[in-house]
Parts: C-alpha cells; sequence; structure tokens
C-alpha cells in the first residue's frame, strides 16, 4: 500500500511547489498561516471519526478526481474541507491580501471552479460528495451534525 493511502492515517502532504513560481514573502506568510490551521482542522476532523469508531477513511486521498481530505473508497464517499480562503465563503469575507489581491481573487476564483467540476466528476463515478466550510468545522457545536452527515452517507451507499 502505498504511503499516501493509507487507511485512517493522515499524512499530510503538503508541499510549497503547488503554487505559481511567483514567490514573495507576503504569500508564503499567507500560504503558510492558511496551511496549519487547515492541518489542525484535518487532524481534528480525523480524530473525531476515530472517537466516533467511523472506520475505512484515507486523508488526502489521490485515488479519485480532486484528492479528496478524507475518502470513504469502500461507501464512495469523497469529504472536502474547504477553507474559507481559499473558497471566498460568503459567511466569513476572510479579506484578501493587499498585496497581489488580484492573484488571490483569480487563485479562489479558479478553485471555487474546480470543486465544482470535481464534484460533478466525482457524482457521476457514484461517489457522494460532502464539503465541510471551515467555519463549520471550527464550531463544536455544529460536530454531532457533521458527523451525522458522514454516517448517513455511508448508509446509503454501502
Ligand atoms: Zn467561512
Amino acid at each position: 500500500m502505498d504511503k499516501l493511502n493509507q487507511p485512517g492515517r493522515c499524512n499530510y502532504p503538503f508541499t510549497t511547489n503547488k503554487m505559481d513560481n511567483l514567490s514573495s514573502f507576503d504569500r508564503r506568510k499567507t500560504m503558510q498561516a492558511v496551511k496549519s490551521s487547515r492541518t489542525s482542522l484535518e487532524r481534528s476532523f480525523a480524530s473525531q471519526l476515530a472517537s466516533r469508531g467511523i472506520r475505512g477513511w484515507k486523508c488526502n486521498f489521490v485515488g479519485v478526481s480532486g484528492k479528496p481530505d478524507f475518502a470513504f473508497p469502500r461507501e464512495k464517499i469523497a469529504l472536502f474541507i474547504d477553507g474559507c480562503f481559499w473558497h471566498g465563503c460568503w459567511k466569513c469575507q476572510k479579506p484578501l491580501p493587499v498585496a497581489n489581491a488580484e492573484y488571490w481573487f483569480l487563485k479562489i476564483e479558479r478553485n471555487k471552479k474546480r470543486a465544482k467540476k470535481v464534484g460533478r466528476e466525482l457524482r457521476s463515478m457514484g461517489w457522494i460528495v460532502l464539503r465541510f466550510w471551515e467555519h463549520d468545522l471550527k464550531e463544536p457545536s455544529l460536530r454531532p451534525k457533521l458527523m451525522h452527515k458522514v454516517l448517513n452517507s455511508m448508509k446509503k451507499n454501502s
């Protein structure tokens, strides 16, 4: 089994070279802040799944389109954690960095388009696609609701 797709384990294969090569201090700083908060969100979600005895998932699953943050290959469920910044969350309205605002705007628009495309592709292959907002995952009172969605989807596709 390859290293990235071990069941029930998160390997966080984050790299910095996925960005374009227009690097700047500002951009790196933003990236780093966003990534570390994302890693802790994924870890927290992974431990919630584990503590409820939910098994069979893989982190950063490379076996299907879009590399879902969490995937349940047996039940065909792809779960994405949408970062409020990266996906231009309507609720949080995260401000764009002042420097290169246009770059960020276009990047976020591309992310949104890509998320839709990936969703269509996965659904056409019989996958259930769940997208959870970062702000929802950060809200402890919503945890039962989000877990319920996961469990329901597992039931539906089992
Ligand atoms: Zn948000």
